[in-house]
This record gives structure tokens, sequence and C-alpha cells, in this order.
């Protein structure tokens, strides 16, 4: 009895393991699939708007894949899937001709678009060709290279500093906007970061989070942004969902916004709306002090 009672706890965990093993590697095979139903993945939108104005100044592109058993799956359960299996340069290429022909709907329609960022996985900005596919997706779909922002991870980009210079450098060349994404949690070299030809930092939602709550994490997100400033760079904080975080992100200087309070990501048929606007309203209204 004793020794059944040992077992226990490690047939469980076994079990739960395979299940999982079960379904990361159904959800694989499937993915080496997607080239040739690449109708199965879909890109959402999210606005970010300016602190003060709420002027519409961006939208990112986050990947969906429509799956057709287990419906609309988050890229947080595929992408880092599709990372280890070495797929998301193929992925990638997918996600940036849908983006860009998404960009010529909207401007055939007379809409005015701002830039519009897509992620760009580790492996993905290291792979060969990737500024070529870039430039190849920029020259199909008739956008100007100033509509279209790349977005790379903190982390990522310190992976080889020297090389994401390099190919930063060749993409900045071709007129693309950079960002960094998720700063403040990849522990950057910062004396790289002024090498990088990027205009953008986005503040890591983790900070943004607790921000009302936790003194560290105010006091970390002004002093991001206070120095983003002086590399004459520009933040946008991620996961604003309430007012009183806006308003704290915003006595701080951060430029724009980024998150929930403003709109979850959305279909391109939604994003009309803000594009003919070209302003966001909050979901909540922010009453003055
Ligand atoms: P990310 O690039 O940092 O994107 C922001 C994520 O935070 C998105 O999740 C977005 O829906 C979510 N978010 C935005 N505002 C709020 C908020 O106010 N509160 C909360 N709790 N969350 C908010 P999503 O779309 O599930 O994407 C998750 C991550 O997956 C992304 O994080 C990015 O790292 C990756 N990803 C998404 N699309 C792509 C893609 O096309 N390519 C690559 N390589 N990675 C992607
Ligand atoms: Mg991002
Ligand atoms: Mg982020
Ligand atoms: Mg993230």
């Amino acid at each position: 009895h004793d020794a059944q009672a040992r077992h226990l706890p490690f047939v469980i965990y076994n079990a739960h393991l395979s299940k999982k093993a079960r379904e990361r590697l159904l959800l694989e095979t499937e993915l080496h699939q997607i080239p040739l139903h690449p109708e199965q993945l879909t890109v959402y939108f999210q606005p970010q708007v300016d602190a003060r104005t709420h002027r519409l100044i961006g939208l990112e592109a986050l990947v969906r894949w429509r799956h057709p058993r287990l419906g609309l799956i988050l890229p947080g359960r595929f992408v880092p899937i599709a990372e280890s299996a070495g797929l998301m340069p193929d992925l990638g290429r997918e996600i940036i001709r849908i983006t860009c022909r998404q960009i010529q709907d909207w401007q055939e329609a007379g809409l005015t678009v701002p830039p519009v960022a897509v992620n760009i996985s580790a492996d993905e900005f290291a792979s060969p060709g990737l500024v070529e596919r870039v430039e190849h997706a920029l020259l199909e779909f008739d956008i100007a290279p100033q509509t279209l922002e790349l977005e790379l991870t903190e982390s990522a980009s310190m992976q080889n500093p020297e090389a994401t210079i390099a190919i930063m450098n060749r993409l900045c060349d071709l007129g693309v906007r950079l960002s960094i994404d998720d700063f403040g949690t990849g522990y950057s070299n910062l004396s790289y970061l002024k090498r990088f030809p990027v205009s953008r930092l986005k503040l890591d939602q983790a900070f943004v989070r607790d921000i009302l709550t936790d003194n560290h994490d105010l006091a970390i997100s002004q002093a991001i942004i206070a120095m983003a400033h002086q590399l004459r760079l520009e933040v946008v904080a991620e996961g604003v969902e309430n007012v009183a975080q806006l308003k704290l992100l915003s006595q701080a200087r951060c430029d724009f916004i980024q998150g929930y309070l403003f709109s979850t990501p959305q279909p391109g048929e939604v994003c009309r709306r803000w594009l003919r606007e070209g302003m966001v309203s909050p979901t909540t209204p922010v009453l003055p002090d």
C-alpha cells in the first residue's frame, strides 16, 4: 500500500505529461502542414494610441491559428512549438504577407494606415533571407516601407547583438521601422541599445500590471521611459487595462499606450472604424482628476 502511494504522484505526473506531450506532437505535426493551408493562419490587430489624445498611432499584428477542429488558437499555445520546431521563418513569411495584404486592402479602401508592427521570433530574425522576404512582401503588396514595423524582443535582440545590429541596419535601410518588444525583462546590455537603429521600446507588460501597487514596478517604468527619451526613443506601454494605469504612465511621459483599456486584438474588418476615425476611445471614460 505504501509503495503504491509513493508511486501515485509519479503516475499522475507522467499521465499529465504525456497528454501535454501528445498535444504538442499533434500541433507540431499540423504546424508543418500550414504552408499547405496558409488560410488557417489569421492576424488580429490591436491599436496603439497616443497616451494623451488617444489618436491611433499604430497597430500590432498578432497571429492566430484557425484550427479546423480546435477553433481559434492563441500564439502562446503554438508559437513556442513552431519556434522549437524551426518553423517560424516559414510561418513568419506568411504572417508578414497576410499583414501586408491587409494593409493593402485598407489603403485601397481609402484608409490612412499608421505603422503596423509584426512580431519576429529570434530564429526568424537570424534566418537567412529575412530582409529579402520583407522586401518582397512590400513590393508584392505595394506597401510603403514606413508602414511596416518589426518587433524583436529584448532577449532575442541580445542573443547575438552584433548580428542583430547588422540585420537591423539592413532592415532600416529598406525603410521599415524597428522596435524592441518586452523591454525591461530581457537582461539588456544597455551599451548595445544605443547602437540598435530602433525607434521604439515596448515596456513589458510585467511592469504595467502592478504599476499601481508596486513602487518598484513604477520606479522601473519611470526609469525606462526617461532613459528611452534620452536615447531619442519612443515608449509604448503594453498591457494597459485601466484608467489609473493610463494616468500614471501618462504622468511618467510614456508616449503611447496599448492594452485592453482601448481594445483587445480584433480582426481586420473591426479596425476600419479606428482607421476611419484616426482614434480609439477607451472602454472606460477617462475623467479629469
Ligand atoms: P507580445 O508581442 O508582447 O504581444 C502582446 C500580447 O499581450 C498579445 O497576446 C496581446 O493580446 C496581449 N495583450 C495586449 N493588451 C493586453 C492587456 O491589456 N492585458 C493583457 N493581459 N494582455 C494584453 P497574444 O496575441 O496572445 O500574443 C502573445 C505573444 O505571442 C506575443 O506577445 C508575441 O510574443 C507572440 N506572437 C504573437 N503574434 C506573433 C507573430 O505573428 N509572430 C511571432 N513570432 N510571435 C507572435
Ligand atoms: Mg509584440
Ligand atoms: Mg510585448
Ligand atoms: Mg510577450
